[in-house]
């Protein structure tokens, strides 16, 4: 339990009867409730302020688990003038007190919420401060170029004044290259945070389900989700280093009268229209036909056509060889003796990062639309100066008005100005205790 706020060590003094009397001291004390009953014998840290998480005097109590003792200790702490914590409050403090930018912000909330590895290193990276560092050197950059451009105004009468003009060309095309490496990191950051979408696609029975679990069996994966009933669709994570797979299992693409059946149908067609791969199943030429007429362009992403069942196949399956090179890619498999499983995983990987270009999760990126939206905007205001600046269409101090925004937009996107309404928007996604 974490107490934060100018009252905390004098709340937190009146049921722990042995309060540490040093800041980061951890004691064990029995804790009372107002009527002097003890409720557990629990650790108990004393913070004093700045040197806290939110940068106020904290305390944390480390009590007991189970049910009973954490909410009659809460209850006891409320009695005595605490309330709860609003979501993410702990951490706006910690935004609004100094001890965190937004990013780091943002990526407390990130680590929280990963749900798989990657997402876990790109938040710990922010957590540091890695995108941070980057953003603000743009900014001070930027900030240079600006000064370039005021020495520039002061001696306007001169011919050839004091700074070349090429100079402050050149060092704008090198911030806008910095702003669009950047920018391009959006792509592979959604990708570590969302995952990428895979769907099996096939006709009933012809070994999707077999497939799906054999996939995440070789791949050890992490069940995460289990929407809907059988009819539905399932969905689990295959956790790779470099970024999440969400695998889904469809209920079989089929022209169904049963309404219940046709909801099966209209999930899978909103999956496979959002995939970032579809594996389309087949075990015969019957089969293949079927997922193909079944498919009919429904998906946007590439497609696999993956022969299933292949240690049971014998050579009487031949589908027309027209109909095989409809697809482009091809794969074959055994959910029974787990041939193929962690080629197809290679290729299905390669495939979804073929799209996005590389992801290297040590880098800082961009995870959020917020940041993406930031340095478009800062971007476009820098071309809009480069374009002033080149035609000389309107003086120099005009021209840096753009300047100015993208600068601002860039101490945005980190919190370094006014900061209350992003704040609003990104702790709106927390949850309460962070
Ligand atoms: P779904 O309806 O497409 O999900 O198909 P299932 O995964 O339920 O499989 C249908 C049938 O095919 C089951 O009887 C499975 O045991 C069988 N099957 C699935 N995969 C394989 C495989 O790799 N080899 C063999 N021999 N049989 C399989």
């Amino acid at each position: 339990m974490r107490l934060a706020g100018p009252r905390a060590h004098e709340i937190a003094s009146a049921i722990v009867e042995r309060f540490p009397a040093e800041t980061r001291h951890a004691v064990l004390s029995p804790v009372l409730d107002a009527s002097g009953t003890e409720l557990d014998h629990s650790v108990v840290l004393r913070y004093n302020a700045p040197a806290s998480f939110t940068g106020e005097d904290a305390v944390e109590i480390i009590t007991h688990g189970g049910l009973v003792v954490p909410t009659t200790v809460l209850a006891a702490l409320i009695a005595h003038g605490a309330r709860l914590a609003r979501p993410g409050e702990f951490t706006r403090r910690a935004v609004l007190n100094g001890k965190l930018d937004i990013l780091q912000a943002e990526a407390t909330g990130d680590l929280v919420n990963a749900s798989s590895r990657a997402a876990q290193r790109v938040a710990v990276r922010q957590l540091d401060g890695g995108l941070s560092r980057r953003v603000l050197a743009l900014r001070d950059e930027m900030i240079g170029l600006e000064a370039l451009i005021a020495y520039d105004i002061d001696f306007p009468e001169e011919d050839d004044g004091p700074i070349a003009p090429r100079r402050i060309t050149e060092a704008a095309d090198r911030i806008a290259a910095l702003l669009e490496q950047l920018l391009a990191t959006a792509t592979a950051g959604q990708l570590v945070r969302e995952g990428a979408l895979v769907v099996l696609a096939g006709a009933p029975n012809v070994g999707k389900s077999s497939l799906f679990n054999a996939l995440l069996g070789e791949s050890r994966a992490i069940v995460t989700d289990i929407p809907g009933t059988t009819r539905d669709a399932i969905e689990a994570v295959i956790d790779t280093p470099s970024f999440p797979l969400r695998l889904v299992d469809t209920a079989g693409l089929r022209d169904a009268n049963d309404p219940v059946e046709r909801i099966g149908v209209e999930i899978s067609a909103s999956y496979v229209g959002r995939a970032a791969a579809v594996l389309a199943c087949w075990d015969s030429a019957e089969t293949l036909a079927a997922i193909d007429v079944a498919l009919g362009g429904m998906a946007s992403g590439p497609v696999i056509a993956v022969q299933t069942k292949i240690d049971a196949a014998r050579s009487a399956i031949a589908p027309r060889p027209e109909l095989l090179a409809k697809f482009e890619r091809h794969a074959a498999v055994s959910a029974e003796t787990g041939e193929g499983l962690s080629t197809l995983l290679n290729d299905v990987t390669s495939i979804v990062t073929g799209e996005a270009g590389p992801v290297e999760v040590d880098a800082p990126m961009l995870t959020q639309e917020r940041h993406r939206f930031a340095i478009t905007r800062a971007l476009d205001e820098l071309r809009q100066f480069q374009e002033a600046w080149a035609t000389r269409r309107v003086p120099a101090p005009v021209a840096a008005v753009h300047l100015r925004e993208a600068i601002g937009t860039l101490e945005d996107l980190i919190g370094s100005v006014d900061v209350e309404q992003v704040l609003d928007e990104v702790f709106r996604r927390f949850c309460v205790g962070k």
